[in-house]
Protein backbone atom coordinates (compact mmCIF):
# COMPACT_ATOMS: atom_id res chain seq x y z
CA UNK A 1 0.00 0.00 0.00
CA UNK A 2 1.12 3.52 -0.80
CA UNK A 3 0.23 6.95 0.13
CA UNK A 4 -0.71 8.80 -3.24
CA UNK A 5 -1.91 12.01 -1.79
CA UNK A 6 -2.49 14.28 1.63
CA UNK A 7 -5.48 16.88 0.92
CA UNK A 8 -5.76 19.04 4.36
CA UNK A 9 -8.74 21.34 4.80
CA UNK A 10 -8.89 24.26 7.38
CA UNK A 11 -12.42 24.87 8.97
CA UNK A 12 -13.89 27.85 10.59
CA UNK A 13 -16.36 29.40 11.69
CA UNK A 14 -17.25 32.41 13.88
CA UNK A 15 -18.71 31.76 17.28
CA UNK A 16 -22.58 34.00 17.72
CA UNK A 17 -22.13 36.62 20.37
CA UNK A 18 -23.56 34.64 23.31
CA UNK A 19 -21.33 31.47 22.30
CA UNK A 20 -18.34 33.20 22.83
CA UNK A 21 -16.53 32.21 26.09
CA UNK A 22 -12.67 33.10 27.62
CA UNK A 23 -10.16 31.01 29.60
CA UNK A 24 -7.56 32.31 31.45
CA UNK A 25 -5.59 33.38 28.00
CA UNK A 26 -7.77 35.14 25.74
CA UNK A 27 -11.43 34.78 24.43
CA UNK A 28 -12.46 32.49 22.23
CA UNK A 29 -14.76 34.20 19.02
CA UNK A 30 -14.64 31.48 16.49
CA UNK A 31 -13.34 28.07 16.08
CA UNK A 32 -10.40 26.91 13.40
CA UNK A 33 -9.45 23.53 12.77
CA UNK A 34 -6.95 21.84 10.67
CA UNK A 35 -8.14 18.26 9.44
CA UNK A 36 -6.50 16.51 6.87
CA UNK A 37 -6.92 12.84 4.48
CA UNK A 38 -4.09 10.66 3.96
CA UNK A 39 -5.40 8.59 0.39
CA UNK A 40 -3.49 5.57 -0.10
CA UNK A 41 -3.91 3.95 -3.73
CA UNK A 42 -5.90 1.05 -2.14
CA UNK A 43 -8.81 3.52 -1.94
CA UNK A 44 -8.59 3.51 2.00
CA UNK A 45 -8.03 7.32 3.55
CA UNK A 46 -7.24 7.87 6.99
CA UNK A 47 -7.80 11.30 8.94
CA UNK A 48 -6.17 12.89 11.09
CA UNK A 49 -5.59 16.53 13.38
CA UNK A 50 -3.29 19.07 14.42
CA UNK A 51 -4.32 20.97 17.47
CA UNK A 52 -3.11 24.69 17.19
CA UNK A 53 -2.43 27.03 14.50
CA UNK A 54 -4.35 25.73 11.29
CA UNK A 55 -2.80 27.88 8.81
CA UNK A 56 0.51 26.90 9.80
CA UNK A 57 -0.19 23.85 10.15
CA UNK A 58 -1.55 23.58 6.50
CA UNK A 59 1.30 24.66 5.06
CA UNK A 60 4.00 23.15 6.63
CA UNK A 61 2.09 19.93 5.85
CA UNK A 62 1.81 21.02 2.01
CA UNK A 63 5.60 22.72 1.72
CA UNK A 64 7.46 20.27 3.48
CA UNK A 65 5.74 16.70 4.84
CA UNK A 66 3.76 15.96 1.90
CA UNK A 67 6.60 15.76 -0.85
CA UNK A 68 8.71 13.49 1.67
CA UNK A 69 5.63 11.23 2.63
CA UNK A 70 4.49 10.69 -1.49
CA UNK A 71 4.69 6.54 -2.15
CA UNK A 72 5.38 5.35 1.30
CA UNK A 73 3.70 2.60 2.72
CA UNK A 74 1.42 3.90 6.10
CA UNK A 75 2.36 1.01 7.73
CA UNK A 76 5.87 2.31 8.24
CA UNK A 77 4.96 4.83 10.75
CA UNK A 78 7.58 4.93 12.88
CA UNK A 79 9.75 5.41 9.41
CA UNK A 80 7.54 8.61 8.44
CA UNK A 81 7.93 9.78 11.91
CA UNK A 82 11.49 9.98 11.98
CA UNK A 83 11.82 11.48 8.07
CA UNK A 84 9.42 14.01 9.37
CA UNK A 85 10.78 14.62 12.75
CA UNK A 86 14.73 14.84 11.13
CA UNK A 87 13.06 17.43 7.92
CA UNK A 88 12.38 20.48 10.53
CA UNK A 89 14.66 19.13 13.46
CA UNK A 90 17.28 21.89 13.15
CA UNK A 91 14.31 24.43 13.26
CA UNK A 92 12.05 23.14 15.89
CA UNK A 93 11.73 20.98 17.98
CA UNK A 94 8.21 22.13 19.53
CA UNK A 95 5.24 23.53 18.80
CA UNK A 96 3.92 23.77 15.25
CA UNK A 97 6.28 21.41 13.18
CA UNK A 98 5.24 18.99 15.34
CA UNK A 99 1.63 19.65 15.79
CA UNK A 100 1.78 18.94 12.14
CA UNK A 101 3.47 15.70 12.69
CA UNK A 102 0.80 14.49 14.88
CA UNK A 103 -1.90 15.09 11.91
CA UNK A 104 -0.48 12.53 9.71
CA UNK A 105 0.33 10.15 12.06
CA UNK A 106 -3.13 9.91 13.48
CA UNK A 107 -4.11 9.62 10.03
CA UNK A 108 -1.85 6.56 9.12
CA UNK A 109 -3.21 4.87 12.40
CA UNK A 110 -6.83 5.41 10.84
CA UNK A 111 -5.82 3.41 7.65
CA UNK A 112 -3.36 0.99 8.98
CA UNK A 113 -7.09 0.08 11.36
CA UNK A 114 -9.07 0.29 8.27
CA UNK A 115 -6.81 -2.05 6.32
CA UNK A 116 -7.18 -4.85 9.21
CA UNK A 117 -10.46 -4.29 10.28
CA UNK A 118 -9.01 -3.72 13.63
CA UNK A 119 -9.61 -0.32 16.04
CA UNK A 120 -6.54 1.60 16.63
CA UNK A 121 -6.30 0.53 20.49
CA UNK A 122 -6.21 -2.54 19.49
CA UNK A 123 -3.15 -2.30 17.23
CA UNK A 124 -1.99 -0.63 19.94
CA UNK A 125 -1.89 -4.05 21.74
CA UNK A 126 -5.31 -4.51 23.05
CA UNK A 127 -7.64 -2.59 25.78
CA UNK A 128 -6.85 -3.09 29.14
CA UNK A 129 -10.40 -1.98 30.43
CA UNK A 130 -13.83 -1.70 29.18
CA UNK A 131 -15.06 1.61 29.97
CA UNK A 132 -13.23 5.03 30.69
CA UNK A 133 -14.95 7.74 33.20
CA UNK A 134 -15.51 10.77 31.25
CA UNK A 135 -15.03 14.34 32.72
CA UNK A 136 -16.54 17.55 31.62
CA UNK A 137 -14.30 20.20 30.79
CA UNK A 138 -16.29 23.55 30.56
CA UNK A 139 -16.86 26.14 32.86
CA UNK A 140 -15.02 29.02 30.38
CA UNK A 141 -16.28 32.56 31.53
CA UNK A 142 -18.18 34.69 29.15
CA UNK A 143 -18.27 38.08 31.29
CA UNK A 144 -22.01 38.37 32.33
CA UNK A 145 -24.07 38.84 35.09
CA UNK A 146 -24.21 36.24 37.79
CA UNK A 147 -21.17 34.75 36.58
CA UNK A 148 -20.73 32.20 39.43
CA UNK A 149 -24.50 31.52 39.34
CA UNK A 150 -24.58 30.24 36.10
CA UNK A 151 -21.37 28.11 36.69
CA UNK A 152 -23.01 26.30 39.26
CA UNK A 153 -26.04 25.61 37.09
CA UNK A 154 -23.50 24.47 34.15
CA UNK A 155 -22.34 21.79 37.45
CA UNK A 156 -25.51 20.70 37.62
CA UNK A 157 -26.67 20.38 33.87
CA UNK A 158 -23.29 18.30 33.84
CA UNK A 159 -24.81 16.21 36.57
CA UNK A 160 -27.42 15.32 34.93
CA UNK A 161 -26.15 14.09 32.26
CA UNK A 162 -24.51 11.79 33.84
CA UNK A 163 -20.62 13.37 34.38
CA UNK A 164 -19.04 12.33 37.71
CA UNK A 165 -16.21 14.25 37.19
CA UNK A 166 -15.94 17.89 36.22
CA UNK A 167 -13.16 20.06 35.57
CA UNK A 168 -13.42 23.98 36.46
CA UNK A 169 -11.37 26.42 34.54
CA UNK A 170 -9.58 28.90 36.74
CA UNK A 171 -6.63 31.39 37.03
CA UNK A 172 -8.82 34.73 36.86
CA UNK A 173 -7.49 36.07 39.90
CA UNK A 174 -7.26 34.23 43.25
CA UNK A 175 -10.02 35.37 44.93
CA UNK A 176 -12.03 34.97 41.85
CA UNK A 177 -10.81 31.29 41.46
CA UNK A 178 -11.68 30.49 45.17
CA UNK A 179 -14.95 31.59 45.39
CA UNK A 180 -15.95 30.22 41.84
CA UNK A 181 -14.71 26.41 43.30
CA UNK A 182 -16.13 27.22 46.66
CA UNK A 183 -19.77 28.04 45.21
CA UNK A 184 -19.67 24.76 42.56
CA UNK A 185 -18.07 22.12 45.58
CA UNK A 186 -20.98 23.79 47.80
CA UNK A 187 -23.40 22.97 45.01
CA UNK A 188 -22.34 19.74 43.93
CA UNK A 189 -21.55 18.08 47.52
CA UNK A 190 -18.88 15.56 47.58
CA UNK A 191 -19.31 12.70 45.64
CA UNK A 192 -18.32 14.41 42.42
CA UNK A 193 -15.16 14.60 41.45
CA UNK A 194 -13.30 17.73 40.71
CA UNK A 195 -10.47 19.40 38.91
CA UNK A 196 -8.99 22.75 38.64
CA UNK A 197 -7.20 23.64 34.79
CA UNK A 198 -5.16 27.24 35.22
CA UNK A 199 -3.92 27.50 31.35
CA UNK A 200 -0.62 28.30 33.38
CA UNK A 201 -1.84 31.12 34.23
CA UNK A 202 0.20 31.89 37.70
CA UNK A 203 3.93 31.97 38.61
CA UNK A 204 4.98 29.93 41.49
CA UNK A 205 4.23 31.80 44.58
CA UNK A 206 0.66 32.44 43.57
CA UNK A 207 -0.44 28.61 42.07
CA UNK A 208 0.91 27.87 45.67
CA UNK A 209 -1.36 30.27 46.78
CA UNK A 210 -4.18 29.24 44.99
CA UNK A 211 -3.50 25.93 45.35
CA UNK A 212 -3.34 25.84 49.13
CA UNK A 213 -6.64 27.79 49.63
CA UNK A 214 -8.24 25.41 47.67
CA UNK A 215 -7.16 22.30 49.61
CA UNK A 216 -10.07 22.01 51.56
CA UNK A 217 -12.19 21.52 48.46
CA UNK A 218 -10.93 17.97 47.73
CA UNK A 219 -9.28 19.18 44.56
CA UNK A 220 -8.45 16.12 42.17
CA UNK A 221 -5.66 17.87 40.35
CA UNK A 222 -4.24 21.27 39.67
CA UNK A 223 -3.99 21.06 35.71
CA UNK A 224 -1.11 23.61 34.19
CA UNK A 225 -0.45 26.12 37.57
CA UNK A 226 2.70 27.69 36.02
CA UNK A 227 3.73 28.47 32.36
CA UNK A 228 5.11 25.22 30.43
CA UNK A 229 8.46 26.35 30.20
CA UNK A 230 8.91 26.56 34.35
CA UNK A 231 9.48 23.38 35.11
CA UNK A 232 11.63 24.24 38.48
CA UNK A 233 7.83 26.38 39.01
CA UNK A 234 5.85 22.79 38.70
CA UNK A 235 8.06 21.70 41.15
CA UNK A 236 8.02 24.08 43.62
CA UNK A 237 4.40 23.85 43.36
CA UNK A 238 4.04 20.46 43.53
CA UNK A 239 6.19 20.09 46.52
CA UNK A 240 4.29 23.13 48.47
CA UNK A 241 0.44 22.10 48.03
CA UNK A 242 -1.46 19.20 48.71
CA UNK A 243 -3.15 18.03 45.11
CA UNK A 244 -2.12 16.51 42.37
CA UNK A 245 -0.14 18.80 39.62
CA UNK A 246 -1.18 17.54 36.13
CA UNK A 247 -0.18 19.47 33.02
CA UNK A 248 1.90 18.43 29.58
CA UNK A 249 -0.53 19.33 27.10
CA UNK A 250 2.21 22.25 26.03
CA UNK A 251 4.49 19.77 25.87
CA UNK A 252 5.89 18.36 22.46
CA UNK A 253 7.44 14.70 21.86
CA UNK A 254 9.23 12.29 24.05
CA UNK A 255 12.08 14.88 24.22
CA UNK A 256 10.56 17.55 25.50
CA UNK A 257 7.42 15.41 27.80
CA UNK A 258 10.98 13.73 29.41
CA UNK A 259 11.96 16.57 32.08
CA UNK A 260 8.43 17.03 32.91
CA UNK A 261 8.78 13.11 34.13
CA UNK A 262 12.31 12.58 34.92
CA UNK A 263 12.14 15.67 37.39
CA UNK A 264 8.99 15.01 38.54
CA UNK A 265 7.04 17.84 38.12
CA UNK A 266 3.98 16.51 37.56
CA UNK A 267 1.80 13.76 39.07
CA UNK A 268 0.17 13.20 36.00
CA UNK A 269 0.85 13.68 32.51
CA UNK A 270 -1.31 14.77 29.49
CA UNK A 271 -0.09 15.01 26.25
CA UNK A 272 -2.63 15.65 23.58
CA UNK A 273 -2.30 13.42 20.84
CA UNK A 274 -3.13 16.19 18.25
CA UNK A 275 -0.14 18.06 19.41
CA UNK A 276 2.35 15.84 21.16
CA UNK A 277 3.31 13.99 17.82
CA UNK A 278 0.21 11.55 17.31
CA UNK A 279 0.13 8.39 18.45
CA UNK A 280 2.85 6.86 17.54
CA UNK A 281 5.11 9.57 19.89
CA UNK A 282 2.03 8.71 22.62
CA UNK A 283 2.69 5.47 23.00
CA UNK A 284 6.56 6.15 23.71
CA UNK A 285 5.56 9.25 25.94
CA UNK A 286 3.54 6.48 27.66
CA UNK A 287 6.91 3.93 28.18
CA UNK A 288 8.41 6.77 29.57
CA UNK A 289 5.45 7.56 32.30
CA UNK A 290 5.39 3.91 33.54
CA UNK A 291 9.11 3.51 34.12
CA UNK A 292 8.62 6.77 36.40
CA UNK A 293 4.86 5.52 37.75
CA UNK A 294 3.53 8.76 36.42
CA UNK A 295 -0.26 8.89 35.63
CA UNK A 296 -1.12 9.62 31.96
CA UNK A 297 -4.25 10.40 30.82
CA UNK A 298 -4.92 12.42 27.58
CA UNK A 299 -5.74 15.92 26.87
CA UNK A 300 -8.36 16.14 24.44
CA UNK A 301 -9.47 19.50 22.66
CA UNK A 302 -11.07 19.58 18.64
CA UNK A 303 -12.99 17.71 16.40
CA UNK A 304 -14.44 14.12 16.46
CA UNK A 305 -11.29 12.93 15.16
CA UNK A 306 -9.11 14.46 18.04
CA UNK A 307 -11.97 12.77 20.09
CA UNK A 308 -11.81 9.27 18.71
CA UNK A 309 -7.89 9.34 18.70
CA UNK A 310 -7.49 10.23 22.68
CA UNK A 311 -10.27 7.81 23.06
CA UNK A 312 -8.13 4.62 21.59
CA UNK A 313 -5.33 5.72 23.66
CA UNK A 314 -7.22 5.89 26.66
CA UNK A 315 -8.51 2.23 26.26
CA UNK A 316 -4.71 1.23 25.73
CA UNK A 317 -3.22 2.73 28.65
CA UNK A 318 -1.65 0.38 30.68
CA UNK A 319 -2.39 -0.04 34.16
CA UNK A 320 0.54 0.80 36.31
CA UNK A 321 1.19 0.35 39.37
CA UNK A 322 -0.38 -3.23 38.50
CA UNK A 323 -3.15 -4.00 40.63
CA UNK A 324 -6.44 -5.25 41.79
CA UNK A 325 -8.35 -2.53 41.50
CA UNK A 326 -6.82 0.02 39.45
CA UNK A 327 -8.70 3.55 39.62
CA UNK A 328 -10.23 4.60 36.42
CA UNK A 329 -8.73 6.46 33.31
CA UNK A 330 -10.01 9.86 33.10
CA UNK A 331 -11.03 11.08 29.55
CA UNK A 332 -11.76 14.49 28.68
CA UNK A 333 -14.78 15.33 27.14
CA UNK A 334 -15.17 18.89 26.56
CA UNK A 335 -18.59 20.36 26.86
CA UNK A 336 -18.41 23.66 24.72
CA UNK A 337 -20.66 24.00 21.82
CA UNK A 338 -18.73 22.79 18.83
CA UNK A 339 -20.20 21.88 15.68
CA UNK A 340 -16.78 20.21 14.33
CA UNK A 341 -16.63 17.90 17.55
CA UNK A 342 -20.49 16.69 17.33
CA UNK A 343 -21.29 16.99 13.56
CA UNK A 344 -18.23 16.20 11.68
CA UNK A 345 -18.62 12.22 11.93
CA UNK A 346 -20.46 9.68 13.43
CA UNK A 347 -20.69 9.48 17.30
CA UNK A 348 -16.31 8.96 17.62
CA UNK A 349 -17.27 7.50 21.74
CA UNK A 350 -20.12 5.60 23.12
CA UNK A 351 -21.22 7.92 26.47
CA UNK A 352 -23.35 6.49 28.64
CA UNK A 353 -24.10 7.70 32.34
CA UNK A 354 -21.08 9.45 32.88
CA UNK A 355 -18.40 6.61 31.11
CA UNK A 356 -17.16 5.97 27.89
CA UNK A 357 -17.47 2.45 26.20
CA UNK A 358 -15.26 1.10 23.47
CA UNK A 359 -16.01 1.21 19.76
CA UNK A 360 -15.35 -1.67 18.07
CA UNK A 361 -15.41 -0.05 14.90
CA UNK A 362 -11.99 -0.02 12.42
CA UNK A 363 -9.11 2.43 12.74
CA UNK A 364 -10.90 5.59 14.74
CA UNK A 365 -13.72 4.33 13.96
CA UNK A 366 -15.81 7.51 12.60
CA UNK A 367 -17.34 8.32 9.37
CA UNK A 368 -16.23 11.53 8.20
CA UNK A 369 -19.43 14.09 7.18
CA UNK A 370 -18.20 15.52 4.13
CA UNK A 371 -20.66 18.05 3.57
CA UNK A 372 -19.52 19.80 6.90
CA UNK A 373 -15.97 20.35 5.28
CA UNK A 374 -17.50 21.52 1.97
CA UNK A 375 -19.73 24.00 4.13
CA UNK A 376 -16.99 25.32 6.40
CA UNK A 377 -13.62 25.05 4.55
CA UNK A 378 -11.66 27.83 4.67
CA UNK A 379 -8.32 27.11 2.34
MG1 LIG B 1 -5.80 22.13 30.25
Amino acid sequence: MKIIDIKSHVLQYKLPEHLRFSYSQGWYDSRTIMILEVITDEGIIGWGESLGPAFIHKKIIEEVYKPLILGKDPFDNEIIWETLYSSLQDHGQKGVVIEAISAIDIALWDIKGKYTGLPIYKLLGGAFRDKLLAYATGFYRRNIENEVEELVNEAHRYIDDGFKALKIKIGFGIDEDIKTVKAIREAIGDEIIMMVDANHAYNASNAIKVGKRLEEFDIFWFEEPVPPEDKNGYIEVKNNINIPIAGGEAEFTRYGIKDLINKRCINIIQPDTCAVGGITEFKKIVSLATINNIQCYPHIWGSSIALAAGTHIGFSLPNFPNCLYPPDVMLELDQTPNIFRNELSSSPIIFDDGIIKKNNKPGLGININKALIEKYEII
